[in-house]
């Protein structure tokens, strides 16, 4: 017998409702493009969706059509996060630091038949727009007064848009399996791939993330969202906010550390996330400003292995408690977190540091294990590693297009990294799986390697990678960004401080100082690009 409760779609206009009902006055903050701030409430926010959804049935977007954007975290993308899913449309988020080959490839994939763009990327759009012959045309997220003169054909004003809707609309009781949006992974390798969510998906997942065990997320938390809405759905925040009634504070482009602090000192900002690199120029602006991080409790840290190094400056110098997290853009993204347990809080701190440098526990809803090469589980001791496989209903099950599933016979996603998992289901990734190193037939953690070598004083980036070696198959090397470029540290004295802290056998064969290291569209080190930059080096003293 089934259950007899009530089976109703889960949507995401409902989420918006519901926070312009019972939250109507929680405050929605933007520091715009322009450079102002610009604050409205949940009431505001739910109108304008509901009048951008009628403006883009006056352009006669059907249901199923996607519509593209290229803008920062705003207001005004906000309301197309719902504007756009509420009406039955497909929202494709755009990440504009992709290659422009892979802009057009992705618009054109996906077909988007409207593109809303932020100003700071109409030059950028004005490049491409002869390769885009399906996109109808470009509503341009400013009002008249700023309107930029461009090349672009149809060209339309978003407040003009909105201006002639009355937001009397009713959302449409859509099926909840529809889609709602569409992410594209960055493609390091390869043309990018699309996930797309459903409105199931994107609720679930808002539920997931809010949680106690989760983001903490409730009306009294006050949030900053650095990461991006078009990197891994702004790690599922914009739903997540409007779920609990939070206030939410969009940095729009400002993302330097003067910015960033100031944003947090003056909205009193309790969570923020962002992935290592914008920590990275925050604690650069606290050093040199003096400034204190006086309101914010707790920030969310992903998308790359972050070091214990600045766990450590967050917590002991700042009093901010880190929530390591990891997850994917085809898990929505979220897959684990890390949370102290309870029974944590007996150890030293430096033994907590030990723990929270992984990558945690998944939170409920997604299922881990690792594997070998026969696909044969390993054991949770955390020192097996093996393929991270993951399951649950935010995560992805075929991409945009293909023609196969994603999936294997037993329904896991491969999420291509390689982890540990110790008693405690903490989870630790030990490398993408075509980054790790391998060495005399056993593998080297390039992450472990890059977070020991980011806690020396003097260094302020570390990235490794693998280098051909006659005898070992390949053997690390390790490059260096210097906090002080024009007095680096002595490859001795990073090797010495290594020398406790990974095996004798990980210790690199050599160490390159770099000026910046290379990152990827979505923050990461771009490994692909240090591989080419290093191709061909040789080790000295070894002739390949
Ligand atoms: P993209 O693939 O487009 O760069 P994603 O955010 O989807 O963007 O990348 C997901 C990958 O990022 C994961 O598979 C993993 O390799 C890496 N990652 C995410 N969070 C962490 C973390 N906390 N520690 C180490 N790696 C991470």
């Amino acid at each position: 017998m089934f259950g007899q409760m009530q089976d109703s779609p889960l949507l995401v206009s409902q989420l918006i409702e519901h926070a312009a009902q019972f939250h109507p006055d929680q405050r929605i903050i933007t520091k715009t493009v322009e450079g102002h701030f610009h604050e409205y409430t949940y009431k505001d926010a739910a109108k304008r969706s509901k009048q951008l959804a009628q403006a883009l049935v006056a352009l006669g977007v059907q249901d199923g059509d996607v519509i593209g954007t290229l803008a920062w975290n705003t207001y005004r993308h906000f309301e197309c996060w719902y504007g756009i899913s509420g009406m039955g449309g497909i929202l494709h988020t755009i990440n504009p630091r992709l290659f422009p080959e892979q802009l057009d490839y992705i618009i054109n994939h996906a077909e988007d038949k409207f593109l809303f763009i932020d100003t700071t990327f109409v030059p950028l759009l004005e490049a491409l727009q002869s390769k885009l012959t399906k996109v109808k045309g470009y509503v341009i997220m400013t009002d008249e007064a700023h309107m930029p003169t461009t090349t672009l054909p149809n060209v339309l004003c978003y407040e003009t848009l909105l201006a002639q809707q009355s937001g009397e609309y009713q959302w449409p009781q859509l099926d909840e399996r529809q889609a709602t949006s569409i992410c594209y992974t960055s493609g390091t390798t390869g043309n990018p791939k699309g996930v797309v969510y459903s409105h199931r998906s994107s609720l679930l997942h808002s539920w997931g993330i809010t949680s106690l065990n989760v983001g903490e997320i409730c009306s009294e938390t006050r949030v900053l969202p650095i990461v991006p809405m078009f990197h891994a759905n702004a790690w599922g925040l914009v739903y997540a906010v409007a779920m609990m009634g939070a206030e939410v504070v969009f940095p729009g482009p400002h993302l330097d550390g003067a910015s960033v602090c100031d944003m947090i000192n003056r909205y009193k900002v309790d969570l923020s996330a962002a992935v290592p690199t914008v920590w990275t120029m925050l604690m650069q602006h606290l050093t040199q400003s003096g400034d204190t991080l006086e309101s914010l409790n707790s920030v969310l840290i992903g998308g790359s292995a972050v070091p214990k190094v600045m766990i450590r400056s967050f917590e002991q110098d700042y009093g901010v408690e880190v929530w390591q997290a990891w997850g994917m853009t085809e898990m929505s993204p979220l897959g684990s977190l890390n949370k102290p347990r309870p029974q944590d809080a007996l150890l030293s701190y430096e033994e907590q540091l030990n723990i929270k440098a992984k990558q945690g526990r998944p939170c409920f809803g997604v299922q881990m294990k690792i594997v070998n090469d026969d696909n044969q589980p390993l054991p949770h001791d955390g020192k097996a590693f093996g393929r991270l496989m993951v399951k649950g209903p935010w995560i992805v099950s075929q991409y945009f297009k293909a023609e196969t599933s994603a999936l294997d016979e037993d329904g896991w996603f491969d999420t291509g990294d390689v982890a540990t998992i110790d008693e405690t289901g903490n989870m630790q990734i030990t490398d993408r799986s075509k980054d790790v190193i391998k060495s005399g037939g056993e593998w080297i953690s390039s992450i472990d390697l890059e977070n020991a070598a980011m806690g020396h004083d003097e260094v302020l980036e570390a990235a490794v990678i693998g280098v051909p070696h006659p005898k070992w198959e390949e053997r690390p090397l390790l490059i260096i960004v210097a906090k002080n470029p024009e007095q680096p540290p002595s490859a001795e004295s990073v090797l010495a401080f290594l020398t406790d802290k990974v095996a004798k056998w990980w210790l690199p064969e050599s160490v390159e100082f770099i000026d910046a290291i290379p990152h990827t569209a979505t923050g990461k080190i771009n490994k692909v690009g240090l591989r080419e930059q290093f191709k061909g080096y040789q080790f000295e003293g070894v002739s390949a």
